[in-house]
């Protein structure tokens, strides 16, 4: 096999060090896994980048313009699917590295979709809802002809919602001339959203902690969980956590966290958090810091709040056996490098949050039908794509004794080369 030659360029535009970080780990597997060089040369680069100048009137009369990206990593196996994210600190290399991750993603559970991700680089909690609608209309028109139900398929990712996606659903429809409910995902349900599509990236995430906790063979029935976020996915993976008889022993989120070694009382504090506000300030648990939160002694540790929380600088502080990567990316290299030699067990972000992008392909599918299905068997068929997912990512590591990282890298990887082998190189 001829090694990927790396010649020396000026940087493109897209080449970040979080977009590096992504390309770097798609290159090591390729090594591993003895990939064809073409197709992996194929695959270091997204598809196609779009960048747009949004200019919007604040409702103080002033104009401003903000920056907008989307990009489409790959999508040979049917259209883009990823988030669109608002963050001061958005580029176009963290949207390309966040597209390339989605499309593995997509190829590891077998999803008709390729990879994208989008974004506005805004401080969306200095705008009003009224700037917010206003701006993320403009964007959709922006990129009006990238996305489409066969082209390209939004959801919300960090700081958008239901609500934004409802104004990127009218603002499309109302530029096409008909009503077209699947172009974006992660909608409200009166308006063609899947019933279970906002617990969904949660009990993926919980799916993964069950069966990591039975394939090391804690010997516990109580195994003890700490979690790092209480939002979307945190909260309902400590929920579903606690119900199936884990015990909750810390949770934190952007202020801060609390501590119980007699586990945590989650359906009480979560009717807190609703009303209160603040983790931190919760009765049932001793105030600590988030650092205090990852080195928190349990069996499983669950980032579930942002990306490169676990580094070089804390990662030998931790205390746990195996961690689930709830959030996109929250170890650095060096860190997921130390607990590997370290055998910390790490079921890996494009496993365990996958639960997310599958009921996204549920809502989608259910859009074309125009035929929507109950919760539970939303819930069912999630739990038997994550279980099939599960059982060959375990199954590959095991088999290849390699780690699951590189297990579920190598599956979605092969997919995906074996798709663009058959299709072959245009012209
Ligand atoms: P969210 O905004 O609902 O919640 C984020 C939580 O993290 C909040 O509790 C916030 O207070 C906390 N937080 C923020 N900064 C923190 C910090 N420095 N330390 C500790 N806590 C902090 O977001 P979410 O939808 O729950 O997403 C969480 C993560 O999961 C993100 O990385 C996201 O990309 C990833 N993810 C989400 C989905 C989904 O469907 N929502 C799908 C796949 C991946």
């Amino acid at each position: 096999m001829v090694a990927v030659q790396s010649v020396k360029h000026d940087p493109l535009e897209c080449e970040t060090e979080h977009f590096l970080m992504a390309q770097r780990q798609l290159d090591e597997s390729a090594r591993e896994m003895g990939l064809d060089h073409e197709l992996h040369e194929r695959l270091r680069f997204p598809k196609r980048s779009l960048i747009v100048t949004i200019p919007i009137r604040l409702d103080n009369g002033q104009l401003k313009t903000f920056t907008g990206y989307r990009v489409h990593h790959d999508v040979s196996l049917g259209p883009a699917k990823g988030g669109i994210r608002f963050h001061p600190e958005i580029n176009l290399g963290e949207v390309a590295g966040l597209a390339m991750l989605m499309t593995w993603k997509c190829a590891l559970m077998g999803l008709p979709f390729g990879g994208a991700k989008g974004g506005i680089r805004c401080e969306p909690w200095l705008l009003s809802p009224a700037e917010l609608e206003r701006l993320t209309r403009r964007y959709t028109a922006e990129i009006i002809n990238w996305i489409g139900p066969d082209k390209d398929i939004p959801a919300p990712d960090m700081y958008t919602n239901e609500q934004t996606m409802a104004w990127i659903m009218d603002t499309y429809s109302i530029n096409v001339g008909y009503t077209v409910p699947s172009v974006v995902t992660g909608k409200p349900v009166v308006l063609g959203g899947s019933l279970g599509r906002q617990e969904a990236t949660g009990r993926g995430v919980a799916y993964c902690a069950r069966e990591a906790v039975a394939q090391a063979e804690l010997p516990t029935k109580h195994p003890t969980v700490a979690i790092q976020g209480f939002g979307n996915v945190g909260a309902v993976t400590a929920k579903l956590l606690h119900k199936s008889g884990f015990k909750v022993v810390a949770i934190s989120d952007v202020q801060g966290g609390i501590y119980n070694a007699d586990g945590l009382d989650v359906p009480r504090l979560s009717a807190y958090i609703s009303e209160m506000g603040k983790v931190k300030e919760f009765s049932g648990g001793k105030p600590i810091t988030n650092e205090q939160l990852l080195s928190t002694p349990c069996d499983v540790l669950i980032p579930a709040a942002l990306g490169n929380q676990i580094t070089k600088d804390n990662v030998s502080t931790l205390n746990c056996k195996i961690i689930v990567e709830a959030a996109n990316g929250p170890l650095t290299p060096e860190a997921d490098q130390y607990l590997e030699e370290h055998k910390i067990m790490v079921v890996p972000d494009i496993l365990a949050n996958a639960g997310g992008v599958t009921v996204s392909y549920f809502e989608w599918v259910q859009g074309l039908m125009h035929l929507f299905w109950t919760e539970e068997e939303v819930n069912q068929r999630l739990e038997e794509m994550m279980a099939r997912a599960c059982k060959q990512v375990f199954d590959f590591s095991r088999k290849n004794k390699i780690r699951l990282r590189m297990a579920a890298l190598h599956i979605g990887i092969s997919r995906l080369a074996e798709a663009k082998r058959l299709r072959g190189l245009y012209p």
